[in-house]
């Protein structure tokens, strides 16, 4: 069991996308933090795994758009 908790910075771009959401790009109000890990992002076929957002756009495309879930 990994119970070590790991100070890292995040990565600032959507996982879907790759759209940079960090402060002052204009995106960064709507973001959304993924709390998933990397292995669950590549699992979950995403193109940047290593984003740790995902930008409102992704995030209403998943919904509208992703029904065989
Ligand atoms: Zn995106």
């Amino acid at each position: 069991m990994e119970t070590q908790i790991k100070e890292k910075a995040l990565v600032e771009i959507c996982n879907h996308c790759g759209v940079n959401v960090s402060f002052g790009s204009g995106r960064y109000v709507n973001r959304i933090p993924d709390f998933n890990d990397i292995e669950t992002r590549k699992d979950n076929n995403l193109d940047f795994p290593t984003g740790d957002f995902v930008c409102e756009q992704c995030d209403l495309n998943s919904i509208t758009g992703n029904q065989n879930d």
